[in-house]
């Protein structure tokens, strides 16, 4: 997969050099191009930002040099069309279902801004011919968009084929589609089976494969009713069978 970043502080994506994203791309799984927006200004200053029109605090990120750099990041391969994607507090939100979209693309370009966001033009111009994605990661306002880039990467890129050492542990994951879909994951254990007087769950030690499913089943259930009743609610009556019920 291919992922365009252009920000005015690409050094903010260092932590992409790092762990599993930094492995997928040294083996060539996930090529990034980090681009400095300012890179396409033709003042002294490189200025990127207004103020708005109609007035108002705050500065609006200006159409020109982001026009400009989408052109020329486009040009790199005008056979192929990426998917944009534009980090705004206003989008739709960022989910588990979105990521798996995402890692299904071959390009994504991500346009993170500062200031109050990009001139509208620019996502109208884009969305006329591409798909362009305003996506949120959450109801809270960060001072940039590089944050957002960031866990959006590491979110898709964990995804991709050979990145993830043990491609079954996405299926059990909170929110993975299937078994998973609208629940969040049950508490996890590791040894020793007894630490600081406290045991390990003895179904987990019991070897019993159908027992142990069932009740990490059952703790999903507890854990989401207990900290995102919502979801529970949204939960397809059809997928839960009669134990599910009882709960
Ligand atoms: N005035 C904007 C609003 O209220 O919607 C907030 C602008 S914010 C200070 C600057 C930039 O940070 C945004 O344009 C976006 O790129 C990024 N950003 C802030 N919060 C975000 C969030 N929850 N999800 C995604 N991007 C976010």
């Amino acid at each position: 997969m291919r992922i365009d970043i252009i920000s005015i502080f690409p050094e903010y994506f260092a932590p992409l050099d790092v762990s599993l994203i930094g492995k997928a791309r040294e083996r060539g799984i996930l090529d990034v191009h980090l681009h400095q927006l300012r890179d396409w200004t033709h003042d002294v200053h490189h200025t990127v930002d207004d103020t708005p029109y109609g007035g108002g605090p705050g500065m609006v990120m200006k159409p020109d040099p982001w026009g400009e750099a989408i052109d020329d990041v486009l040009a790199a391969d005008p056979a192929a069309r990426p998917r944009i994607v534009v980090p705004t507090p206003s989008g739709v939100p960022f989910t588990q279902k979105l990521a798996m979209e995402y890692a299904a693309e071959p390009w994504l370009l991500f346009t993170p801004a500062r200031y109050e966001g990009i001139d509208s033009r620019v996502m109208a111009e884009y969305g006329s011919r591409l798909r362009v994605d305003e996506v949120s990661i959450g109801d809270y306002v960060l001072a940039g968009g590089e944050v957002a880039v960031l866990v959006m990467v590491e979110a898709v890129g964990r995804l991709l084929p050979g990145v993830l050492g043990n491609a079954r542990s996405v299926a059990d994951d909170s929110f993975a589609p299937g078994a998973m879909e609208n629940l969040l994951e049950g508490p996890v254990y590791t040894k020793p089976p007894r630490w600081r007087e406290r045991e390990v769950p003895e179904i987990l030690l019991s070897g019993h494969h159908g027992k142990i499913a069932r009740w990490r089943r059952d703790e999903a259930l507890r854990r989401t009713a207990k900290n995102r009743p919502e979801l529970l609610a949204a939960l397809d009556p059809q997928s839960l069978d009669k134990h599910d019920r009882r709960l």
